[in-house]
């Protein structure tokens, strides 16, 4: 068999990608990204594997979440600091509850790419090609907008490069200190609306003014100062996603230089499709939504070519069928697994199979379907004895209206307001930390 080589994908079938009209300026821009260092390094992403292998057996937690799409223009330090910020806040609360590491990865610095449900939008009786993210074609209602244009990969790069250097000092400068982190979680318990809340975060409280006093602080002890927060996005531009791609050279293996973890798509899935043959051939952790169309038959030639050598966190199964549909759909992909003997990490996404329009036209999501979804999660693997891993989240820390409930109950109405999303509707800070110390409820049952 001839070894992997990065542009193999080019060869296969390849949906929800552009066709860039103008072919020089694609190569150019490909050229050009293939000069740049990459964002992410080999030792970082084998780092991330073994953690994830350590979430499949239940010895580690998985918090993964982010905008659906980061956008050119909310970029800004405060965005990804409020994101940041409130990830590290609901992993806290979701230690408290598993009694394990969190693993921290963000949707962030590399999130751009999106998959659409159809290649068209229309508005006012306007037919316009769909906005794919901002690292493919402007999110403007207007024909030039919409028109692909390669030179919007250089600016993903910069943008994730900038957001990545960020997120590094945020990690490792004092930001993420554990008693700070709860200190901003107290804060938001103040609100009467949260007081279910304030008796599982007296007790972290307790517990971390314990640890003070016997002694146990971020001189003494790794990881109450500092984190380690890995990055993550679909892996779905393939051209810039080859681009970044590089050896390694301790290990002479190809990785993806874009971001730590890459996923797979609902919708490019197809087991001899262009994505997955780029994925197969990086050393990089993979995801792979599962939605309710996935087939068992499917899942398992996906298994097969994603994870060849059974590595234990190489494979990230995220689920997203919707709530009510947790019990007809997981199951059955459990006993393709089991029956494999195959080792895999099951993750929860609990948005993008609870997308509704709004009555007041918005696309939303109700936070109690949301909060099913997961809970049907836990339920299902409980009762099969397989082990929920992680949950994955579309949030963002800015006081944004785009899902609605939650205990500050966002109403229809109120959707309107701060409706700012450039993609799917996110949970906003408040939600994302309320579904935490659910989750957390959840895991400590
Ligand atoms: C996403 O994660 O933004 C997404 C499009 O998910 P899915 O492929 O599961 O629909
Ligand atoms: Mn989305």
């Amino acid at each position: 068999m001839t070894p992997w080589q990065k542009s193999d994908w080019r060869a296969r079938p390849r949906v929800q990608m552009p066709d860039y009209t103008d072919a020089a300026a694609l190569t150019a821009v490909e050229a050009q990204l293939a000069k740049y260092p990459p964002l992410v390094f080999a030792g970082e992403a084998r780092n991330l594997t073994a953690k994830l292998g350590q979430a499949a057996q239940g010895k580690a937690f998985l918090l993964q979440g982010g905008d659906c799409a980061e956008s050119f223009a909310e970029f800004s330090a405060d965005t990804i600091r409020d994101t940041f910020k409130v990830l590290l806040q609901m992993a806290i609360v979701l230690t408290w509850g598993a009694k394990v590491p969190v693993i921290k990865v963000g949707r962030m610095a590399g999130q751009f790419a999106k998959p659409r449900s159809a290649p068209t939008e229309t508005m006012n009786g306007v037919e316009l090609p769909s906005y794919r993210g901002d690292i493919i074609n402007g999110f403007d209602f207007t024909p030039e907008a919409r028109i692909p244009d390669p030179a919007r990969m250089l600016q993903a790069y910069t943008q994730a490069a900038a957001s990545l250097n960020l997120l590094r000092a945020f990690s490792k400068g004092g930001f993420a200190d554990i008693h700070r982190v709860h200190a901003w979680t107290l804060g938001f318990l103040e609100r009467d609306e949260a007081e279910k809340y304030r008796d599982m975060a007296n007790r972290i409280s307790d517990t971390l003014a314990f640890m003070t006093a016997a002694g146990v602080n971020g001189e003494t002890m790794n990881g109450l100062s500092t984190v380690d927060f890995f990055t993550s996005h679909e892996a779905l531009l393939l051209e810039y996603e080859e681009a970044l791609t590089r050896v390694d050279s301790t290990s002479g293996n190809w990785i993806a230089g874009s971001g730590h973890m890459i996923w797979i798509g609902d919708r490019t899935r197809q087991v001899d499709g262009a994505h997955v043959a780029f994925c197969q051939g990086v050393m990089n952790p993979i995801g792979l939504k599962c939605g309710p169309s996935m087939a068992e038959d499917d899942l398992k030639i996906l298994i097969e070519k994603l994870n060849p050598k059974n590595v234990p966190g190489r494979l990230t199964l995220i689920s997203r069928f919707g709530a009510g549909k947790v019990g007809d759909h997981l199951p059955r992909l459990i006993k393709v697994v089991r029956e494999m003997g195959a080792e895999v990490l099951w993750v929860c996404d609990p948005m993008h199979g609870n997308t509704i329009k709004s009555p007041s036209g918005f696309k939303t999501r109700p936070f109690d379907a949301v909060l099913c979804e997961v809970q049907e999660f836990f339920a299902v693997h409980k009762a099969e004895g397989t082990i929920p891993g992680g949950v994955h989240f579309e949030m963002t820390g800015k006081d944004v209206t785009e899902c609605t409930g939650g205990v500050r109950a966002v109403t229809d109405e109120d959707l309107s307001s701060r409706y700012h999303t450039a993609c799917d509707p996110r949970l906003n800070a408040s939600q994302a930390l309320e579904l935490a110390f659910l989750v957390a409820e959840e895991l400590s049952a």
